[in-house]
């Protein structure tokens, strides 16, 4: 595994529409493993592979979920590998959250995104997979498969502003 760099913008590739994997190779294998090692180091929640300069349709996503109830000890992160990633179903109630990306440094948006949404797409394994988010992790998920079209948080924020260094650090970038 090796970690790579992080394109930002305005590199073109952010921009393309990622082509579709046409099989789950040993070469597909090690772009997601690296990108797993490029997003723990960043650190991120979530990456795309447009974002290390691979425009194809490959995400991966760390996430813990909070707590159930205040004082309850933290969950441990799930990590999250997909392959041609697709939503299938989108609950219709949208909620507003602050985003970053690791493409725009220095900047946060707030964002509209569905509350709730299933995915599909194939795992590390090439097996077909379908996974069902709410909330954060939803959140994660949409702005990840965004990548791959060539969107990013900006267009979709009604405002964009230049983020204070702490209030980075405690918005999970991806
Ligand atoms: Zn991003």
């Amino acid at each position: 595994m090796a970690t790579r760099e992080i394109v930002t913008l305005p590199d073109p590739v952010l921009r393309q529409k990622a082509r579709k994997v046409p099989a789950v190779t040993e070469d597909v294998r090690t772009l997601i493993d690296d990108m797993v090692e490029t997003m723990r180091a960043a650190p991120g929640v979530g990456l795309a592979a447009p974002q290390v300069g691979d425009s194809r349709r490959v995400i991966v996503v760390e996430y813990a979920e909070p707590p159930e109830q205040e004082g309850e000890p933290a969950r441990p992160p799930k990590l999250f590998t997909l392959v041609n990633p697709e939503i299938v179903r989108r609950a219709p109630d949208q909620v507003k959250g602050v985003e970053g990306c690791l493409s725009v440094p220095g900047y946060l948006g707030e964002v509209e995104r569905f509350e709730s949404i299933t995915i599909k797409g194939l795992n590390r394994a090439g097996l077909p997979v379908r996974i069902k988010a709410a909330g954060w992790l939803a959140r994660i998920f949409q702005h990840e498969i965004d990548h791959l079209e060539g969107t990013l948080f900006i267009d979709r924020a009604e405002e964009v502003w230049k983020g204070e260094e702490k209030e980075i650090e405690s918005i999970a970038a991806d």
